[in-house]
C-alpha cells in the first residue's frame, strides 16, 4: 500500500488489523465531490467508520459530519470540524445528546418524530438558543433497488410524509427551534445511478410540497445517500458519470427555483469501504471431511459484514494472499477465525494457494466500512483490533488494539468473600 509492504505494517503493529490507505480515501472523496454540483455538500456518516483519523482526512477535504451519538459528535468536534458542518440524526437521541447539539451549535438536529421535535423545542428554549432542525421525512415511496430499505413503510425513522404535510399548526407553534429544511434517507448499498437520481428527484419534489403546505423554509434539503460499493461477483461499480449527470440536472432545476437552498448528500460506505483491508494472520491449516480450513487470528468478531450482507447464500468479499507470491495452484479454502461458533467464517471456498500455511497473511478487501464498529468485537472477549493508516507514505497507528487488562478494567468484582470449599465427596 503506497509502496509499503503490508508485512511491515503487521511486523510493527501485529495482526489482525485494519489497514487503511489514506490516499485512496481522499481520492474517493474527491471523485464524489467533483461529480456533484456546487450546491451539494458531502457529509460523512461516521457510523460507517468512526475512526477520528479517517474523518480528519475527509474533514480537511471539506466533508461535513453526519453523527448519531454523543461520541460521534465529540469525534467530529475533536477532529476540528466547525459545528456548522455537523448534523445529528438518529431515532432515539438522549436528552444529553440534544443538549450537546444545542450547546455546540450544530448545523441541524435531524428530528425523527414530532415527539422529539417538541422535546428539542423545550430544551432549546431552556438553553436560550435557536437550534436549527431538519425534519426527517418517511416518504410514501420506497427505493427500488437498495440493500436495505429505510422508508416508505412503517418505520422508526422519520415522520410519515402525511403527518408532516398536516403539521402546519404544530410547526407554527414551535417556540425556540427553527425548522430549516427536510431530510430523507431511503436506503443503503445502492449501486444503480438511476435509482439515486430518481430518489433525488422525488425527495426534492417532496421537499417543495412540504415547504408549500407547511410554510417551513428550505435552507437545507438533505437528499440522503446510501451510495454503494460492489463487494460480490456480478455487482458493478456505481456509474459516477451517470450519477453526476442525473443528480446534476435535478439539482440544477431545483436550485433555479430555490436559489438559496443548500443540499446535503450523506455518505459512509462509499467513501471508506474501498480504502480498508482487514489483514489476518493464518494460525493453523487443517483438513476436515476432505475440506481445507485456514484458521486465522481474526474473524467475524471484527468483520461481521463479510459473512454476506443481507443474503441467505454466502457470498465472499474479495480475499487474497498478501505479501508473497505462491507458485502453487489455487484451491478452495474456508477462512475461519478464533470464535467458537461455526458462523465464524469470513470466506467459504475462497481460492487461495494450496501451500497456504501458518504465518501467511490474508487480506479481506473493501473492508473500510462497517467493520469492527458494526461487529461483535467483545465476543469471546477478543476486543477491538488495531487500526493503521498509511498516509503520505507513513504508517500511523490510529487505534490501539484492546488489551485484556483494559477490557477487564470495565468489569467490577464485588467482594463476595471466600468460603472454605466444602468436601463434596
Ligand atoms: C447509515 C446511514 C447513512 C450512511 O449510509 P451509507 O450507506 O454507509 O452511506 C447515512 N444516513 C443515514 C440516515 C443512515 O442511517
Amino acid at each position: 500500500m503506497q509502496g509499503i509492504p503490508i508485512g511491515d505494517v503487521v511486523a510493527e503493529h501485529g495482526s489482525p488489523a485494519f489497514v487503511y490507505d489514506g490516499d485512496a480515501l481522499v481520492g474517493q472523496y474527491r471523485g464524489l465531490r467533483e461529480s456533484l454540483p456546487e450546491a451539494v455538500d458531502v457529509y460523512y456518516s461516521l457510523k460507517a467508520n468512526p475512526n477520528i483519523a479517517l474523518f480528519a482526512l475527509l474533514e480537511r477535504e471539506g466533508a461535513g459530519a453526519e453523527v448519531s451519538s454523543l461520541t460521534e459528535l465529540r469525534t467530529a468536534l475533536r477532529a476540528g470540524t466547525d459545528p456548522g458542518r455537523i448534523i445529528f440524526l438518529g431515532p432515539g437521541k438522549s436528552r444529553a445528546e440534544l443538549e450537546a447539539c444545542c450547546e455546540a451549535g450544530v448545523r441541524a438536529v435531524v428530528v425523527e418524530s414530532l415527539d422529539e421535535l417538541a422535546r428539542l423545542d423545550g430544551i432549546s428554549r431552556e438553553l436560550g438558543v435557536r437550534q436549527p432542525v431538519m425534519l426527517r421525512i418517511n416518504p410514501d415511496f420506497q427505493v427500488k433497488r437498495s440493500g436495505l430499505s429505510m422508508g416508505g413503510k412503517a418505520r422508526q425513522f422519520g415522520i410519515d410524509q402525511d403527518q408532516v404535510l398536516g403539521a402546519r399548526s404544530v410547526l407554527a407553534d414551535l417556540r425556540a427551534v427553527r425548522v430549516i429544511g427536510v431530510h430523507a434517507y431511503m436506503g443503503t448499498r445502492i449501486l444503480d445511478a438511476d435509482t439515486v437520481v430518481d430518489n433525488t428527484e422525488r425527495i426534492l419534489r417532496l421537499a417543495e410540497e412540504i415547504a408549500e403546505r407547511t410554510g417551513i423554509g428550505l435552507d437545507v434539503v438533505d437528499i440522503g445517500g446510501g451510495l454503494g460499493v460492489p463487494y460480490f461477483p456480478k455487482e458493478s461499480e456505481l456509474d459516477l458519470a451517470a450519477l453526476s449527470e442525473g443528480v446534476g440536472a435535478a439539482v440544477e432545476r431545483f436550485v433555479d427555483r430555490h436559489p438559496g437552498t443548500r443540499l446535503i448528500l450523506e455518505s459512509g460506505r462509499y467513501l471508506v469501504a474501498e480504502c480498508g483491508v482487514y489483514v489476518l494472520g493464518v494460525r493453523y491449516v487443517k483438513e476436515s471431511f476432505g475440506e481445507r480450513f485456514a484458521v486465522a487470528d481474526g474473524g467475524t468478531n471484527h468483520h461481521m459484514a463479510a459473512v454476506g450482507i443481507g443474503s441467505i447464500v454466502k457470498r465472499n468479499f474479495p480475499i487474497g494472499l498478501i505479501g508473497r507470491k505462491s507458485g502453487e495452484a489455487e484451491v478452495p479454502w474456508h477462512l475461519t477465525g478464533p470464535l467458537c461458533t461455526p458462523a465464524d467464517e469470513l470466506g467459504k471456498n475462497v481460492d487461495l494457494p494450496a501451500d497456504l500455511g501458518p504465518g501467511d497473511l490474508v487480506g479481506v478487501y473493501r473492508s473500510g466500512a462497517y467493520g469492527p464498529t458494526a461487529s461483535p468485537v467483545h465476543f469471546l472477549s477478543h476486543g477491538y483490533p488495531a487500526e493503521v493508516l498509511i498516509h503520505n507514505g507513513q504508517i500511523h497507528l490510529i487505534r490501539m488494539r484492546d488489551t485484556p487488562e483494559e477490557m477487564l478494567r470495565r468489569q467490577l468484582l464485588p467482594d463476595f468473600g471466600r468460603s472454605e470449599p466444602t468436601d463434596q465427596s
